[in-house]
């Protein structure tokens, strides 16, 4: 039921989404680092704090936190255990027909238009460093959706950077 007096809790979803990802060793620095490389490429002189201040932008946007919200709690409920069958075993593991964690981080990286849904086709194939950490690790977690979230979320950071610099 919609409640009109609900006010959306901005900083509860902002330090929920930071700490979960802090919890797996992703830090706001690293999102950074990885759209930095990415966009580097194409705008030499780009300035590091111009990348960091986009990373804080994007990672304030509701549509971004509640997107990821949803996959990372998808993913700690998968490796608790306690999603129902079949959903649990879909999530747990990883699927290659699932798409859901592909749709998840399409709504995150659709927020600054197509460069940021080309940028996330283009993490998704190349899984660069700690994606691929992530993709890799199998000891009982569920990553299915952390890889997708965090890699959709550097590619709206891209994004937000090169419409910046054009
Ligand atoms: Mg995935």
């Amino acid at each position: 039921m919609n409640n009109k007096d609900f006010k959306y809790p901005d900083t509860a979803a902002y330090n929920f989404v930071i700490k979960t990802l802090d919890s797996k060793g992703i830090t706001p620095e690293m999102i950074s680092s990885m759209a930095y490389d990415l966009q580097r490429v194409f705008f030499p002189n780009l300035q590091m704090e111009r990348v960091r201040k986009a990373t804080t932008d994007v990672l304030h946007k509701r549509e971004v936190l509640n997107n990821a919200m949803v996959g990372l709690e998808l993913d700690r409920l998968a490796t608790e255990g306690k999603l129902k069958e079949p959903l649990q075993s879909i999530v747990m593991n990883d699927s290659g027909v699932f798409g859901v964690d592909e749709g998840i981080a399409l709504n995150i990286a659709n927020i600054y238009g197509t460069i940021g849904i080309t940028n996330y086709g283009y993490i998704d194939r190349d899984k660069t460093g700690v994606i691929k950490k992530l993709d890799e690790e199998k000891d009982g977690v569920s990553n299915t959706f952390i890889d997708d979230v965090v890699g959709a979320i550097v590619s709206a950071v891209s994004a937000k950077v090169a419409h910046e610099n054009n």
